[in-house]
């Protein structure tokens, strides 16, 4: 159970609707939803006296729930959330963000920023920090390759997206992305979580390879109850026993999030698949299911790419396939940013 209190509620009433029903033997725990107040309830909820809460001083309503997370949950905030990165509105229009895997040089980032741009898409992506399951795979050029990511925001315009993968390197890396990912590996990295809560930055959440939904969004809570409401939900994936695809696309989590949660939501067709020829045909579905945007690997050589080349586009497959999805989004309504 969730108490909303109006907007600008003195914080004495807040107070005094905490004590009160803690004095009834419930844990009240606050966290706020811009200047509204949210007093989530646990313990004993049928004993709690409804009508009566509900003339108390500053509430503005009583919501009966048992999801675990709040702040991000369709019943706290019933409209689709927005999430503004500079003149682009992520949930509005379906958007394409794509990039290598990793930043690897200068030359190929401005390169592959440049075909990106010219295929259609809205914003770049790029690892300049990498989570590689090995300790002796290319683990990214850090600072230098962020430089490269502003370089090439310089040269084309595309706003950025890029890993971040522990709290101290939050500060530098939001000095050059637009948007900090926090990937599949940290979904339940809780002090990066609260870090990048602090953090002015949007984020892009993946979800974890054996995440589920729930759990996914209580990771989507750390972020939002830090302080950070800017948060874009990313499926890309989840393990099971299959093998010909390297992870497998929970399809269905496109709608199922929708309706649990009002953040924005998109779909990662490379790491789902880990297979070039099949990005396509997932990248059509994901938007037919209702995806919000697309996160997709794009290389200029991506049989040279050192790291995830194997499910790397070119550009020009990448302008083929936002072609292609241009038509499905029309046909469920939406447009391509
Ligand atoms: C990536 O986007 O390059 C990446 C490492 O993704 P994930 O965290 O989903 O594996
Ligand atoms: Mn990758």
């Amino acid at each position: 159970m969730i108490i909303r209190m109006r907007a600008g509620a003195e914080s004495g009433d807040v107070d005094f609707v905490v004590a009160r029903l803690r004095s009834l033997g419930l844990s009240a725990h606050l966290s706020f939803d811009g200047d509204s107040a949210l007093i989530g309830l646990s313990g004993p909820v049928d004993a709690v006296p409804v009508g009566v809460i509900q003339r108390w001083r500053g509430v503005e309503r009583v919501l009966p729930t048992n999801r675990a997370y709040r702040l991000a949950s369709t019943e706290l905030r019933p409209e689709r959330t927005e999430v503004r990165v500079g003149d682009v509105a992520v949930g509005r229009d379906v958007v394409v963000i794509a990039g290598p895997c990793s930043v690897e040089g200068r030359d190929q980032v401005l390169r592959a920023a440049d075909g990106v741009k010219k295929a259609g898409a809205t914003m770049l992506r790029g690892g300049a920090f990498k989570p590689r399951t090995s300790p002796y795979s290319f683990q990214g050029l850090a600072e230098e390759g962020l430089k490269y990511l502003a370089e090439a925001r310089e040269e084309t315009g595309l706003a950025v997206v890029t890993e971040v993968m522990a709290p101290e390197f939050v500060p530098l890396v939001s000095d050059y992305a637009d948007v900090l990912q926090i990937g599949a590996r940290n979904v339940q990295n809780f002090a990066l979580l609260a870090a990048v809560g602090h953090s002015e930055k949007p984020v892009l959440l993946k979800r974890g390879m054996m995440s589920t939904i729930e759990e996914w969004l209580l990771s989507a809570e750390y972020i939002l109850s830090a302080g950070n409401p800017n948060v874009i939900l990313c499926e890309r994936g989840i393990r099971t026993f299959e093998t010909t695809t390297r992870n497998t696309l929970d399809i269905s989590a496109v709608p199922a999030v929708q309706e649990l949660s009002h953040l924005p939501m998109l779909v990662d067709p490379s790491h789902s698949t880990g297979k070039r020829s099949l990005v396509t045909a997932v990248s059509r579905a994901a938007v037919a299911a209702g995806a919000d945007g697309l996160l997709i690997e794009c290389h200029p050589d991506p049989d040279n790419a050192q790291s995830d080349g194997y499910q790397s586009i070119t550009p020009a497959q990448l302008a083929d396939l936002i072609g292609q999805c241009r038509a499905v989004a029309e046909a469920v309504g939406r447009n391509i940013a």
